[in-house]
Order: C-alpha cells, then sequence, then structure tokens
C-alpha cells in the first residue's frame, strides 16, 4: 500500500522526470478489478486532460497527487503508478494508463485494493483527499509533539497503540505498513493500551514516528514497495513478511507475527512491551 514514505519518493520522482510531458490520452480499466475505484466524474475528467501536460506533483499524506494545467490526478492505496519509457514494454494488463504523446507512460495495477481520483483543480470535496492535504504528517510543518498529543481522543478513551497511530486518518499516510517499525523503535507492542500510558510512552512514540518515516522517505520508501521505476526502496524494514523468522536484529530473539485489527502485526516480545 502507498504510505508516506512511498507516496513522497513517487510524487518526487514524477516531479523530477515527468514535468513537462504532454498527455495524450488516458485509458481507464483496461482490465477489469473488483476493488479498483475511480470517482464518477473520472472518465469525463479524464478526457480533459488530453493535450495538457504535467506540471508537477506532490504527496498529500499517503496520496500521490499529480497536477496538470487544470486538473489533479489523485492515487492511493494500492494504486501504484509506474513509469515505462519503452512502447514496446508497455503492460498489456492495467487498470489506468496515462500515455504521453512522447510515445512513453504511466500505468498502475491495483494491488489488492485501491483509488484513483481525477477532477478539476480546486473543485476536490473527497473528505479522504482532504484531510490527506490539510492534516500535518512527519514529512510537513506542524507535527508538533503538542499537535501528535491532540489527536488523542479526550476523555481516556480506549485505544491501542496501532488503533492510536494508523486509524481514522489522524496521521495521514501512516498505515499498516510503516507502523512496525514505529512501534519497534519505540519499544512497544501494537496491542498496548494507550490509555494506560505515561507521557514517555507517547514521548518514545512521537520520536519513533518522525525517525522512522523520515528515514524511509529518505531511503527511497521501503524494501517491501516499489516506487515509479519498480526499484524497491532502501529502506530495510526491521518487521515486515521480509524479517519474519529472522531474529531481531536488537535482542536476537524470534519475530513473530499475528492479525489485529484487519492486518498482520510482526512484533518482538522481548524489545516491545505489551
Ligand atoms: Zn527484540
Amino acid at each position: 500500500m502507498l504510505e508516506l514514505p512511498e507516496s513522497y519518493t513517487i510524487a518526487n520522482q514524477i516531479q523530477k522526470h515527468l514535468s513537462g510531458k504532454i498527455i495524450s490520452h488516458i485509458k481507464i480499466l483496461q482490465t477489469p478489478h473488483k476493488f479498483a475505484f475511480f470517482n464518477n466524474e473520472a472518465g469525463r475528467y479524464g478526457e480533459a486532460l488530453e493535450g495538457q501536460s504535467i506540471t508537477g506533483a506532490v504527496f498529500r499524506g499517503g496520496m500521490v497527487e499529480i497536477n496538470t494545467e487544470d486538473s489533479l490526478i489523485v492515487f492511493y492505496d494500492g494504486a501504484y503508478p509506474r513509469y515505462c519509457e519503452d512502447r514496446t514494454k508497455f503492460p498489456k494488463k492495467h487498470q489506468f494508463a496515462i500515455y504521453f504523446d512522447d510515445e512513453t507512460g504511466i500505468f498502475v495495477s491495483i494491488q489488492m485494493y485501491g483509488g484513483i481520483t481525477i477532477f478539476p483543480k480546486g473543485e476536490c470535496t473527497n473528505d479522504y483527499y482532504i484531510s490527506s492535504s490539510t492534516k500535518p504528517n512527519p514529512l510537513t510543518d506542524g507535527f508538533t509533539f503538542d499537535y501528535f498529543m491532540s489527536l488523542y481522543p479526550a476523555g481516556g478513551k480506549k485505544l491501542s497503540a496501532k488503533a492510536f497511530l494508523a486509524t481514522q486518518q489522524r496521521i495521514p499516510g501512516l498505515g499498516n505498513g510503516v507502523l512496525q517499525d514505529i512501534l519497534w523503535e519505540a519499544g512497544i507492542d501494537p496491542r498496548y493500551p494507550m490509555q494506560d500510558a505515561p507521557e514517555e510512552a507517547f514521548r518514545s512514540l512521537y520520536d519513533a514516528v518522525n525517525q522512522v518515516i523520515k528515514a524511509m522517505a529518505e531511503q527511497g520508501g521501503r524494501d517491501t514497495e516499489r516506487d515509479l521505476f519498480g526499484q524497491k526502496g532502501r529502506y530495510i524494514t526491521q518487521l515486515s513478511k521480509n524479517s519474519l523468522n529472522q531474529p531481531c536484529t536488537r535482542c536476537g530473539y524470534e519475530l513473530h507475527k499475528t492479525n489485529y485489527m484487519g492486518g498482520t502485526i510482526y512484533f518482538c516480545e522481548h524489545c516491545q512491551k505489551r
């Protein structure tokens, strides 16, 4: 899934390498997919993209936003854009494609589920987009410790560490993927009850959120994900499908996984307090 380190990496790559390219046409759902989501107007707005050029790209939480003169194209969740500059190697199966007039293109194959939204500039009312665009995150300004503390719901509500960090879009782009290394770094198990946590636990979580997401972004994303050119990220994940059955690099004890809150979690029983 696209999360902050990947949306940051891919948006920068589009900005740097594809700005100025002119769109000749787009193709929606060349290959049908049950869990590929488009906004209703995507077809109509997509046609209007013909002849426009890419003016840049930015990350919005875990979303990648491509700008043209008049419109925005937004990718999220499993909608990974992949650039291809060899016409003879264009993928045959894809859920979305942008063809450029120099015979290159961007192709999206949805992984599990994913969304693509096309709309005229200034006209997006999608809540998910607005929240991703406006809330601070560790790669933007305003993500202070006070702000982080303000994200915890009032009234001592019961929330586990995973529920606090990776649900309700509290921190856009922080999902179940980057969560694993953040909690390992902070020494906190995903199931740890945050309502009982002392301030030091919030402090170490805050530090880990910043440190891990910045490191992942600086290193071109995680080694479990791929960038615009199909290259794996250089950040070596401590806890992911890659590290399962490997010893914890901190204590040497075997890592475990289980299902929790609709996703796989990885943990070290020694290093993370539960
Ligand atoms: Zn350990």
